[in-house]
């Protein structure tokens, strides 16, 4: 190949100019005391790391739930018998399985383990009822309505320091075909959650009709690494200088076009469950 016709097929053009790579800094949120109902979570992260302009702030669920008081105690729980069954189905404390459903809007699974659907779209494992990173005996719940937590941290950290910052509500996740969870944004404010890329071209003028790019997803499984999972204490992480983008926030599937939770309802309809329950 000509050096000339090698340069040509080499050159880039792209309409996302304004997206520019340098140095994005990544900063976990290290010194946080644990959290307890009452706390003000804005405040205190703001006063470990003062935040500026542009940045995108990950927070953990658990600790919003538990400032929040979006928390309680196992023992005050009475499991109902459908709590009861599944509870012996999968090897759980009734408790707990009632605490499940009570945080669910409906059952996607029953076995091996419950899958639920939240009121406010999400699907996710036990309803993201966590037993970890609390006291003993206590529950913490994922935050109810996680849009507007975030909208409402976004408005206190403006009040506070008169910063524009993003905000990302995290919690870590299982996911289906691949071993290993990953953070997942439930709440978002200040973005829209997707990138899109539909009716751009590739580097060959190809048009792109299908690609939307979970980006809040993606920010929050990197921020769920540098959070970790145990007793790191880092429940918060500060992404800066991040390129911006535009897109939607239909970040989850409707009815209609959730082919797996479709399968899987099918796969557990009450006339099947008898099946099921002999296993
Ligand atoms: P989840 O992913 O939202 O369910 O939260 P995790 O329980 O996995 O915790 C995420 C991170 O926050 C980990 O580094 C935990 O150690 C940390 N963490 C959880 N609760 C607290 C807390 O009350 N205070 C502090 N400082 N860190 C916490
Ligand atoms: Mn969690
Ligand atoms: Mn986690």
């Amino acid at each position: 190949m000509k050096r000339s016709a090698y340069r040509k097929s080499f050159i880039i053009r792209s309409s996302h100019k304004d997206v520019t790579m340098e140095q994005i800094q990544v900063m976990g949120v290290r010194g946080l005391p644990l959290i307890h109902e009452g706390d003000n979570i804005a405040a205190m992260i703001c006063k470990t790391i003062p935040v500026q302009d542009g940045d995108i702030l990950c927070i953990a669920s658990t600790i919003y739930s538990k400032a929040k008081g979006f928390t309680k105690p196992l023992a005050s729980i009475k499991p109902s018998e459908r709590a009861e069954r599944l509870a012996k189905l999968n090897g759980e404390d009734p408790r707990f399985v009632q605490a499940v459903l009570d945080a669910s809007a409906d059952i996607i699974m029953e076995h091996p383990f419950i899958l639920s659907e939240l009121s406010f779209g999400h699907i996710g494992v036990r309803a993201g009822v966590d037993q970890s990173n609390i006291e003993d005996g206590m529950l913490i719940f994922l935050p109810p309505d996680p849009m507007k937590a975030a909208a409402e941290l976004q408005t206190e950290i403006r009040t506070l320091t008169a910063k524009n910052v993003g905000i990302i509500i995290t919690d870590t996740c299982g996911r289906s075909f691949r071993r290993g969870q990953t953070g997942n944004a439930i709440g978002w404010s200040g973005f829209c959650a997707i990138r899109d890329f539909r009716g751009d071209t590739d580097l060959f003028g190809h048009i792109l009709r299908i690609t939307e790019e979970a980006v809040v997803d993606e920010i929050a499984g990197f921020a769920n690494f540098v959070m970790g999972e145990s007793n790191n204490g880092v429940p918060a992480v500060i992404f800066r200088n991040c390129p911006s983008w535009t897109g939607h926030d239909n970040l989850y599937f409707t009815t209609d076009e959730d082919i797996t939770k479709h399968a899987l309802k099918k796969e557990w309809h009450p006339e099947r469950k008898e099946d099921k329950r002999e296993q």
